[in-house]
């Protein structure tokens, strides 16, 4: 029997059946593997044993009843800081929220629940999911399993080394400008951002709600497709969540990709793309095309613009989400003399210096005689940068692309210089904008052994068609190109 440390959900799901294990013996190993590891790449922030042995407990006695048991039974999952989880301390890696205990669960949590996973703990992450490396959590970076000297990405890296170190079986993260397919790709597992609303956000901590997404860490893009069943779908309590219908994720995995049309942007492959990216990206074009995918050339004219407006957007949202973080209601507060020195004395110890020169920049760019310059014209490139994905989905059934422009950096080598740090998200800032899909799946390595991620765009609210695509370029060889 292979390590549980290695398992897929069905892996899982094949011991329980046959009781090689039960739900609580699993948990109990994750658990050990957890304590043993932590300390080296400071992955959890908070673990949740009694809920997950109380969940583990039932999904036992349903196995000893007979029962026919949900879809995700006895699945160790981890969730990212930023997702709220009832009586589990929360605190978006930030020390505002130090100690906070959400009194509600997001949605996505509950239904993963409802379908048997099992909550082992909150992720790391960067401070507020402001972030490419993990290095802005004010509770230390993870390191990479892969390479622990080097970054796991961000800002979901703490969900993304979770999967990839074994401590967990598939996580949640999030994903406003590439923070689930990043660290998808430099820590070497399948990371897929859904659609713009095909996932609810009711439960997670705003960072810039237009651009804001849930979405699965997984071993396997089967196993990415089946929290994306879970997960998907119309929820009442977040509006923006679509209700367009949710289809079987799972069954279409297996077809031919025989004549789809496969979009290569020329621009995206210029200036600032690493040499090994680059060769291995091509490889995964190469393997793709041997699978019957026919390749299109593609423009992609705004590309350019798209980090420049991100973060314009992203943090003229991000100022205003943030302002609910005063010590009135969430979190520690530093008394003062008056209401308004305690504002500034628990912001300017709650919040990180990212937090702050984020803060900063987007109530610059909202203020008044500015918002024409700066937040208006970022919206129009937004629209553009939609219009370009839309001409671009006429020709082409999936767009090909590298997920970062650079493999894995060390810890600390690019944290002076924040210009730099937002350039890592060029290939991913351009879909948050446009709202559609993208799923990062491992494409190979550097000579140096550190992963790649080949990324697969869809249009909006097609899913299936990118978990298909990126299923079967994992079913041939694609991670070890
Ligand atoms: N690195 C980007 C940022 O710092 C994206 C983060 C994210 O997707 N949450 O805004």
């Amino acid at each position: 029997m292979s390590a549980p440390a290695t398992w897929t959900i069905s892996e899982v799901q094949a011991a329980l059946d046959s009781r090689k294990i039960s739900a609580r013996e699993l948990i109990n190993e994750f658990y050990a593997r957890i304590e043993q590891a932590n300390p080296k790449f400071n992955i959890y922030l908070a673990l949740s044993p009694e809920r997950a042995f109380a969940q583990a407990d039932k999904i036992d006695a349903a196995i000893a009843a007979g029962d026919a048991l949900p879809p995700l039974a006895g699945v160790p999952l981890a969730v990212k800081d930023v997702i709220s989880t009832r009586g589990i301390p929360t605190t978006c890696g930030s020390r505002i929220l130090e100690g906070y205990k959400p009194p509600y669960d997001a949605t996505a949590v509950t239904r993963l629940e409802n379908a048997g996973a099992i909550v082992l703990g909150k992720t790391n992450c960067d401070e507020f999911a402001m972030g490419s490396s993990n290095e802005n959590s004010a509770y230390g970076p993870v390191r990479n399993p892969v390479a622990p000297d080097h970054v796991p990405g961000g800002s979901s890296g703490g969900s993304a080394a979770a999967v990839a170190a074994g401590l967990a079986v598939v996580s949640l993260g999030t994903d406003t400008g590439g923070s689930i397919r990043q660290p998808g790709s430099f820590c070497g597992v399948p990371a897929m951002n859904p659609s713009y609303g095909r996932v609810s956000r009711y439960g997670l901590i705003a960072y810039a709600s237009s651009l804001d997404r849930i979405g699965p860490f997984a071993r396997t893009v089967r196993d990415a497709a089946s929290v994306m069943s879970v997960i998907a779908g119309r929820d009442p309590r977040d509006a923006t969540s679509s209700g367009a219908a949710v289809p079987d994720y799972l069954s279409g995995l297996d077809r031919s990709l025989h004549g789809l049309r496969m979009g290569i942007p020329d621009d995206y492959f210029g200036e600032g793309i690493d040499p090994e990216v680059r060769e291995k990206i091509e490889a995964g074009i190469r393997l793709l095309e041997k699978l019957g995918c026919k390749r299109v050339s593609i423009r992609m004219p705004n590309t350019d613009y798209a980090i420049a407006a991100y973060y314009i957007l992203a943090t003229a949202e991000a100022s205003s989400n943030l302002a609910r973080f005063d010590g009135v209601r969430y979190g520690p507060r530093v008394p003062g003399a008056t209401l308004m020195e305690m504002y500034k004395k628990t912001r300017g110890r709650g919040f990180g210096p990212e937090v702050k020169r984020r803060i900063v920049l987007g109530t610059y760019v909202l203020s008044a005689g500015y918002y024409d310059a700066y937040y208006l014209k970022g919206q129009k490139i937004r629209a553009l940068i939609a219009r370009d994905f839309r001409e671009a989905f006429e020709k082409a059934d999936v767009i090909i692309t590298p997920t970062s422009p650079v493999p894995p950096f060390r810890l600390g080598e690019r944290t002076a210089n924040p210009l730099q740090m937002y350039l890592a998200d060029s290939y991913t800032v351009t879909g948050s904008m446009a709202g559609v899909p993208g799923i990062s799946i491992p494409s190979g390595k550097t000579s140096k052994g550190l992963p790649i991620g080949l990324q697969v765009y869809g249009p909006a609210f097609g899913e299936d068609r990118v978990l298909h695509v990126a299923h079967a370029f994992e079913r041939a060889g694609g991670s070890d190109l």
